[in-house]
C-alpha cells in the first residue's frame, strides 16, 4: 500500500486538505503528485508537539536549533521546480524536521539528506522511520559540500539560503539534472533559482523572492 492509503486518516485531515487546496488554487502549484503526496503526509509529525494544531497553517514554524519547518507552499513549490518523475535520485540538503524528504521520498526512487545539526536529523530519521519511509538516506555534514560517493544526482534541493551557489553541487548534478536553491547576499532574504543542467552548460532562472535561514558551511555562510 502507497503513502496515501497508509496515512490519509487522522484528526488533521481536513486542515491538511485546506492547506493542499490552497497550495493549489492560491498559490497555483499544479504538479498533481506534488498535491496528493502533500495531502497524505502529516505534517503535523514533523513539528513540535507544542505547534500541532498550527501545522496547516500558512508560514513557517520553529524547530529545534533555532531552525525552521519551511512554509508549505515552499516546499510545495520547489518541489515542483524539480520536475520529479519518479525514477530520480534527489540529494536534499538542509533536512531539518524531516518534512521535506518524507515528501520527496514518496516522489522519487532514492532521497540522500544532508543535516548540519546532528539532534534535527536523528529526530528526522526517527519520523521517517515511524512513517515507514525507507528510502531516505541521511548524514551529518556540511551539505555545501554535497555528498560525492553518491553523485550524480538527478536533482539537488537546498532549504537554506547562501551567498552564492556552491561549486560541489553544481559538479554534483547530472546533465538534465534540476537543482532549486535560495541564493541572496542577505543571510535573510533570498531569490529562489532553478538551475538546469545541460549539455552545453547551465541554465539559470530566477523564481522569485523568499526567506530561508542561513545556509552555514564551506560553500556558504562561514
Ligand atoms: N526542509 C526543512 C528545512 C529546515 S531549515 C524543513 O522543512 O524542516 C534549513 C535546515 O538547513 C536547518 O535544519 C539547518 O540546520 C540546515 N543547514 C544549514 N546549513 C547547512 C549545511 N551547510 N549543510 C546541511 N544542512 C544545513
Amino acid at each position: 500500500m502507497g503513502i496515501a492509503g497508509k496515512m490519509a486518516m487522522d484528526e488533521f485531515q481536513i486542515p491538511r486538505l485546506k492547506m493542499v487546496e490552497r497550495l493549489r488554487d492560491h498559490y497555483k502549484i499544479a504538479d498533481h503528485r506534488v498535491l496528493a503526496v502533500m495531502n497524505a503526509i502529516p505534517r503535523h509529525r514533523f513539528v513540535p508537539e507544542a505547534l500541532r494544531s498550527q501545522a496547516y497553517k500558512d508560514n513557517a514554524l520553529p524547530i529545534a536549533g533555532g531552525q525552521t519547518i519551511s512554509q508549505p507552499f515552499i516546499v510545495g513549490r520547489m518541489t515542483e521546480l524539480l520536475e520529479l518523475k519518479g525514477t530520480e535520485r534527489v540529494l536534499e540538503i538542509g533536512a531539518g524536521s524531516g518534512y521535506q524528504s518524507a515528501v520527496l521520498a514518496s516522489l522519487v526512487r532514492k532521497v540522500y539528506a544532508v543535516e548540519r545539526i546532528e539532534g534535527l536529523a536523528q529526530k528526522a530519521k526517527e519520523k521517517l522511520r515511524e512513517l515507514g519511509i525507507g528510502n531516505v538516506s541521511m548524514r551529518v555534514s556540511d551539505g555545501t559540500n554535497g555528498w560525492p560517493v553518491y553523485a550524480p544526482f538527478d536533482a539537488i534541493l537546498v532549504a537554506a539560503g547562501g551567498p552564492e551557489m556552491p561549486q560541489p553541487l553544481l559538479d554534483q548534478l547530472e546533465i538534465g539534472g534540476r537543482l532549486v536553491i535560495p541564493i541572496g547576499s542577505d543571510p535573510k532574504r533570498q531569490d529562489l533559482v532553478r538551475v538546469t543542467r545541460t549539455e552545453k552548460g547551465l541554465d539559470q532562472e530566477n523564481c522569485g523572492p523568499c526567506a530561508f535561514v542561513p545556509l552555514i558551511g564551506e560553500h556558504g555562510w562561514r
